[in-house]
């Protein structure tokens, strides 16, 4: 009896501390804030204020607000992440930069794999090759022909050394086997933005930012990265770059939640949780496939095989970007 006792009240006291953590997740009145390492009204930030709204229900109505730290191809919001308090109150949702900027920056503060909690991927997005609206090609065959006579002077935007648009428009001058002058932004709104200005040439960018205005017809559209054409309403006319000639192209873009290392593993459970939630709300799933994302339903919602992707993907970029010797510094 007086061994056990005092092994009884301890154990219940370990039990409680560890239920009164998980309840206390997230404490009433504490905001969340979702880093978007990209400028806002761009597809990453579009996704991180949707899922927002979607993981607020689940999170007990927790107050969610998105902080845009844009720069350097998502390098400075993800440092910001895995230099924050590993509380669950700072996370990070970021594309595949997470995968390519190991490789483009050598010199980066943090390490992708062991800097961050794993919190579940949320979805894929397709890319869209768009243009100027006074770019004189009207589909991508006369837009291979144009590259070809405006060699050295043509312009294509990106949202920064290490964004998804440098990655696809590095693949495309490559395929291509033409070099083109990269104009970098510090995000895909600003990007477009210049793109429907006639400021810039070409763009290479997620469909959750260019659907609408392929739609509105406020930008050429030429063709889609994915390796099938897309059943988006608004997409459904692209053709695809590999069926265009470019045998080699594929890219799509996911995204992922993260949590800086060491967070504690009740938390990242309930954000798990939530987040699982989250990606089954119908409202979000009508509002991501509406611009061409597919929600993710596969085993990368779970932390491990996020992480494990994650690893694969940086392996697999590392050599693209290896062989094209894009290094960022
Ligand atoms: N989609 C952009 C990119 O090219 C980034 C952004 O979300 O603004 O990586």
């Amino acid at each position: 009896m007086n061994i056990l006792f005092p092994l009884a009240v301890a154990s219940a006291a370990v039990l409680s501390t560890f239920g009164a953590h998980a309840q206390s997740f997230p404490a009433n009145g504490k905001t969340i804030t979702i880093v978007v390492p990209f400028t806002a009204g761009g597809p990453t930030d579009r996704v991180a204020r949707d899922l927002a709204e979607a993981l607020r229900k689940p999170l007990g109505g927790a107050t969610i607000v998105v902080d845009n730290t844009a720069g350097a191809g998502s390098s400075i919001g993800a440092a910001k992440v895995a230099r924050a308090t590993p509380d669950g109150y700072t996370l990070l949702l970021n594309h595949i930069g997470m995968a390519t900027i190991p490789s483009l920056y050598r010199k980066l503060s943090f390490n992708v794999e062991s800097d961050f909690e794993y919190l579940g991927i949320i979805n894929d997005v397709p890319m869209t090759l768009i243009g100027k609206p006074t770019l004189p090609a009207n589909n991508y065959k006369e837009l291979v022909q144009w590259v070809a006579a405006n060699k050295g002077s043509i312009n294509l935007a990106n949202a920064g050394v290490g964004s998804a648009s440098h990655l696809c428009g590095l693949m495309f001058q490559a395929e291509l086997k033409t070099d083109m002058t990269p104009v970098p932004y510090k995000g895909a709104a600003p990007a477009i933005a210049d793109l429907m200005g006639n400021q810039v040439d070409l763009l290479c960018d997620q469909t959750t930012n260019t659907s609408g205005q392929i739609e509105a017809k406020k930008v050429k559209a030429y063709a889609v990265t994915t390796g099938k054409r897309l059943t988006t309403p608004s997409l459904k006319d692209l053709p695809t770059l590999k069926e265009s000639g470019l045998g080699n192209f594929e890219v799509t873009i996911w995204h992922g939640l993260y949590a800086p290392k060491d967070t504690p593993a009740a938390v990242v459970k309930t954000i798990n949780d939530a987040l699982k939630v989250a990606l089954k709300d119908p409202e979000f799933i009508k509002r991501e496939e509406a611009l061409g994302a597919v929600i993710a339903t596969d085993k990368r919602i779970e932390p491990a095989e996020h992480k494990k992707f994650v690893q694969a993907e940086i392996a697999k970029w590392g050599a693209v970007i290896k062989a094209a010797g894009a290094y960022a510094d």
